[in-house]
């Protein structure tokens, strides 16, 4: 492994574009598994983040034979019990979009007050070497407060409603340079980072 680059096993663009950030940081570039169009989507059967992140990098390193970053993310709604969590990609069912799951959480919290929109995400990522096995998982969360109103085009997924209480802003708002230092996802790799450094630092 001479060279820093690495697998993502994400069909998800905004979201490798952030991964891709992070990680360029230090010095690893990511290269998007729909760059291999051979690769069949992974599904995402898991009960929990950990294992649907675990799955996708271990598959896609199987199949190429290379080293690949899983990762799996959502958000969990307090008051309604967890939900979208791991379905938050496809809250809205067939055919879901950003769009449409924003729009079916704000009629689910419809009822919800302010002080009762307290929400979270969480981040899951997973390395798996050439032959499928699991060499580093980590989780990364942050907390917010999901708003009655869209606020900012920046991010994705249901950033424009995720409020972070401390700034008074939501990540839809946030930069992504911020958003790069508080988030759920930038919080696993702070995690995950230096134990792949590590690994690397082993071949
Ligand atoms: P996954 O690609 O199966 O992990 O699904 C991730 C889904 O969780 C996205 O489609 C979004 O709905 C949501 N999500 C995860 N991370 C974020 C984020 O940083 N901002 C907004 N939504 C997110």
């Amino acid at each position: 492994m001479s060279s820093h680059t690495i697998v993502l096993a994400s069909r998800n663009r905004k979201k490798t574009k952030e991964v891709t950030e992070i990680l360029a940081a230090v010095g690893f570039s990511v290269i998007p598994v729909t760059n291999f169009p051979d690769v069949p989507d992974v599904e995402e059967d898991g009960q929990t983040f950990a294992e649907n992140a675990a799955k996708k990098a271990s598959q896609v390193a199987r199949q190429l034979k290379q080293w690949v970053i899983g990762e799996d993310s959502g958000l969990i709604v307090d008051a309604l019990n967890g939900a979208p969590g791991i379905y938050s990609a496809r809250y809205s069912g067939l055919g879901a979009t950003d769009e449409k799951n924003n729009a079916k959480l704000l009629a689910d919290l419809a009822s919800i007050p302010d002080e009762k929109r307290g929400a979270g995400y969480l981040c899951s990522v997973a390395l798996a070497n050439p032959d499928g096995e699991i060499r580093i998982a980590c989780e990364g969360t942050c907390r917010g407060r999901i708003l009655h109103e869209a606020n900012g085009e920046g991010g994705f997924g249901y950033d424009p409603y995720f409020l972070i209480p401390e700034y008074h802003l939501t990540f839809g708002q946030l930069t992504s340079v911020v958003k790069h230092r508080l988030s759920h996802r930038a919080r696993a790799f702070a995690k995950f980072i230096p134990l792949l450094q590590g690994i690397w630092g082993e071949f």
